[in-house]
């Protein structure tokens, strides 16, 4: 076993349409390989993912999370007690994911920013009804759903659903929150006054808590969101480690407040981002390297392979590196501090 614990917070492995998951790249109708969805776990749990949040960004992509999240887990004991290997520690220590061959897995129930538009599309155009579908997946996969999300703001992408939607609806799904005691998954580009702005209208609604995922802003950005509440944390992906002033940014984000993610398929690490200088390996983590060789392109596939360029879980080692490189502290200290700030996050009792 490794030596030390992930939970990757945020991996969009479950899609409304095929996905890099499934052997389809850039919206091809050719399959490339078969899915390898399944390996992809494996190998996550192979450097030390014990949990995985499936982020879901629609009502339709939250119900399919949950119940592959659910089939995952089931497949994953399964699995796991049909090895002849015997002294596994700790039957009754499954909470963890220890126990199984894949991480153990989780999803959220939310709207994307970008999607928003189906608040006002579906169930005839009533935003009211479409908010009920969405708190009827919590509860009935209450099991699995481990948060609300990914909401937020997105000014980069106002071609997909406009400004005043976005916003209308970012306040519209802390009730959801509210009702399920759930923490919120984030997401915000480019629109930092506003995301703020609404956050702290509704901050006494986060009793449980948030992470802003992805995060690529400043400084002063993440210091005024940490301020709001001692509940919020920053995701820190590949796409938080592109440049150096990004880099810059990570380097002075307390690791009492860090969460790690790898955002897969995207926000990969590649060679040209500033983070790669702090690996060794080219675009991986040595550990990755060695354990899984050099990725390929999706037509290279054979079982077991790697791709180049799509972020998986298992590449949460790579990001964790490049961090302890540029806070000239140790992979396991970064890896220790986010994992228990992700079990504080999202799976303390529910009682505290
Ligand atoms: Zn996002």
């Amino acid at each position: 076993m490794p030596d030390v614990k992930f939970c990757d917070i945020g991996a969009n492995l479950v899609s409304a349409s095929p996905s890099t998951f499934d052997g389809f790249y850039f919206g091809s109708q050719v399959q490339s390989h078969p899915e390898d969805s399944e390996d992809v776990l494996e190998r996550a749990k192979r450097v030390g993912v014990r949990e995985i949040l499936v982020t879901a960004g629609t009502l339709e992509e939250a119900k399919a999370a949950a119940s592959k999240c659910r089939m995952w887990n089931e497949k994953s004991f399964r699995k796991s007690s049909n090895s002849i290997n015997n002294d596994r520690e700790g039957a009754d220590d499954d909470e963890d994911g220890s126990e199984g061959v894949f991480p153990k897995m989780y999803s959220t129930v939310g709207v994307h920013p970008t999607r928003c538009d189906e608040f006002e599309e579906k169930y005839d155009g009533s935003p009211e009804r479409y908010l009920q579908a969405l708190k009827t997946v919590v509860r009935e996969n209450a099991d699995v759903v481990k948060a609300i999300g990914e909401c937020g703001l997105d000014y980069d992408r106002l071609h997909f659903c406009e400004k005043e939607t976005q916003k209308k609806y970012f306040q519209f799904q802390f009730e959801l929150a509210k009702e399920f005691d759930l923490p919120l998954f984030l997401h915000s580009r480019n629109s930092r006054e506003d995301f703020y702005e609404i956050l702290k209208r509704n901050v006494k609604h986060l009793r449980k808590g948030a992470v802003v995922h992805s995060f690529t802003g400043t400084r002063e950005e993440f210091e005024e969101l940490l301020a709001l509440d001692d509940k919020i944390y920053i995701g820190v992906n590949g796409c938080s480690l592109k440049t150096e002033e990004n880099v810059n940014v990570v380097q002075s984000i307390p690791l009492d407040r860090m969460l790690l993610e790898t955002d897969a398929p995207w926000c990969a690490v590649k060679k040209t981002h500033f983070g790669n200088t702090f690996l060794e390996g080219g675009e991986n983590s040595n550990r990755i390297q060695t354990l899984f060789g050099t990725p390929v392109k999706p037509k290279k596939w054979q079982k077991g392979s790697m791709i180049k360029d799509r972020s998986e879980p298992c590449q949460i080692a790579t990001v964790c590196e490049i961090v302890a490189g540029c806070k000239e502290t140790s992979y396991e200290d970064v890896a220790e501090a986010c994992y228990r700030n992700s079990r504080d996050l999202f799976f303390s009792p529910s009682s505290s």
